[in-house]
């Protein structure tokens, strides 16, 4: 990963696709319960299950691998998505992401003249981590 580039999602949605988990951290699970409009308990049976190693939980995924909160190829809790999907590509990727993700290249200085930069909650425990690729 290049310090002086930032990768801009285009949207495509291909992550969102991939088999695997979509980790959902404790400090995330209000967030995106209010943002749908119901209490914790509702949204974590709904939307959730455990993590493939039981660690935590994950947005549940689709049988066709698509996550719970993608509908017509839009995620519908893009302004409060967790961070695993906000940090992906520039917080956390992984070898060859290029050949699966159409974010696009930008300037490190003109993204952030473009306030494209969000550097939020990047805490330690968020640095890497991702959704499964097997
Ligand atoms: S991060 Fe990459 S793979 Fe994911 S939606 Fe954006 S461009 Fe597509
Ligand atoms: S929460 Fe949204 S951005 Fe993250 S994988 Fe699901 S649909 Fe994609």
């Amino acid at each position: 990963m290049e310090s002086d580039t930032w990768y801009q999602c285009d949207r495509c949605t291909a992550c969102c696709k991939w088999p695997g988990d979509v980790r959902v951290e404790d400090d995330e699970i209000g967030k995106i319960a209010d943002f749908l409009g119901m209490d914790e308990d509702t949204f974590i049976q709904q939307f959730t299950r455990l993590r493939m190693n039981r660690n935590g939980l994950s947005l549940i995924e689709r049988e066709n691998h698509e996550c719970i909160m993608l509908e017509n190829d839009r995620c519908i809790i893009q302004e409060v998505k967790p961070f695993q999907c906000k940090g992906f590509p520039n917080r956390w990727n992984f070898p060859d992401w290029q050949k699966v993700c159409q974010a696009k290249p930008v300037p490190m200085q003109q993204a952030i003249d473009l306030g494209l930069v969000d550097d939020g909650d990047v805490s330690a425990d968020h640095v890497i981590r991702g959704r499964d690729l097997t």
